[in-house]
């Protein structure tokens, strides 16, 4: 590394540590050729994914995007921070880790999805309206249907079980 005081490449790592979110690590250098210290972090190269749209155009994945419309889905609503932090890496890292170099912008709506139909049902109906794009009232009734066909399912289910059975998720 090129001593920022010298320009000289002549140095050592004298420490070496993880920085506090853990997505870069810190290095303390020391230049034998003008005796200062100097900082660099190294950080993971974000992956070069793109995401095809449904009119076949291809834009850079931004996890930002994502990020940005899960947390307007679950604005105000009864979900603990840490759910929707949870939600938004599992997503991230998801497509990250899809194997693919391009992604269809549906596969990664869908799994949002799936994921806000499990957390709360107005964060759902919030995000299918716009990643949908509800034009009218059908469209509405169209998206609430997986709300309510599970509604009907859980409703079935709890008049079966025992009252000592738990939970399932
Ligand atoms: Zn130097």
């Amino acid at each position: 590394m090129k001593c920022p005081y010298c320009q000289t490449d002549n140095d050592k790592v004298i420490d070496s540590r993880s920085g506090e979110d853990g997505y870069a690590t810190r290095r303390r250098r020391h230049c034998l050729s003008c005796d200062k210290r100097f900082t660099t972090y190294e950080r993971v190269a974000e992956l070069d994914i793109r995401v095809v749209k449904k009119d076949d155009s291809r834009e850079i994945f931004q996890p930002e995007k994502i990020r940005n419309g899960i947390e307007r889905a679950c604005w105000k609503r009864p979900i603990a921070t840490s759910e929707v932090a949870r939600v938004i890496a599992e997503v991230i890292e998801g497509v990250q880790q899809c194997g693919n170099s391009e992604i269809e912008s549906q596969e990664i709506g869908a799994m949002i999805m799936d994921r806000l139909i499990e957390l709360d049902d107005v964060a759902y109906i919030r995000f299918a309206s716009v990643y949908r794009q509800f034009k009218d009232i059908n469209d509405f009734v169209q998206g609430v249907q997986p709300i309510l066909s599970r509604n009907k399912i859980e409703l079935q289910r709890a008049k079966n079980e025992t009252p000592t059975q738990s939970k399932p998720r």
